[in-house]
């Protein structure tokens, strides 16, 4: 199992922000429009994590426990890209910020 199924941190940390051509409304975009929302000409981000605190509302679940994400077929690149190996255990820093935010340890760096 990914640890990032009993975590979460990272969905309710940090403004989820990206390009407008990924929103379902553009040819080719896959997010759904319903869940964003507005923050620049040409940028939009998820719901919920332009506030303090913040929480996405794609995030389903308690975050340090058990989580999933309401739209992960058609997340946005930001969130695919997000500490990529972490599913296999391994953090970088922002995944660290974002767990120490929660009160969870970090993964095992990527560099130990
Ligand atoms: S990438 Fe890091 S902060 Fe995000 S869910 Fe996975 S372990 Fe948690
Ligand atoms: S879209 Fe999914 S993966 Fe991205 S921040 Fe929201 S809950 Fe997390």
């Amino acid at each position: 199992m990914s640890p990032c199924q009993t975590c979460g941190a990272c969905c309710a940390s940090f403004r989820v922000s990206f390009p407008c051509y990924e929103v379902d409304v553009a040819p080719g975009g896959l997010v759904p429009e319903a869940l964003v929302e507005p923050v620049g000409q040409d940028l939009v981000c998820m719901r919920g994590t332009a506030s303090s605190p913040s929480r996405c509302v794609a995030l389903r679940g308690a975050i340090g426990q058990s989580v999933s994400c309401a739209i992960y077929e058609f997340r946005p690149a930001v969130c695919r890209d997000f500490a990529p190996l972490a599913a296999v255990g391994r953090g970088d820093e922002a995944c660290s910020e974002a767990r120490r935010r929660h009160g969870l340890a970090r993964l095992t760096p990527i560099a130990a």
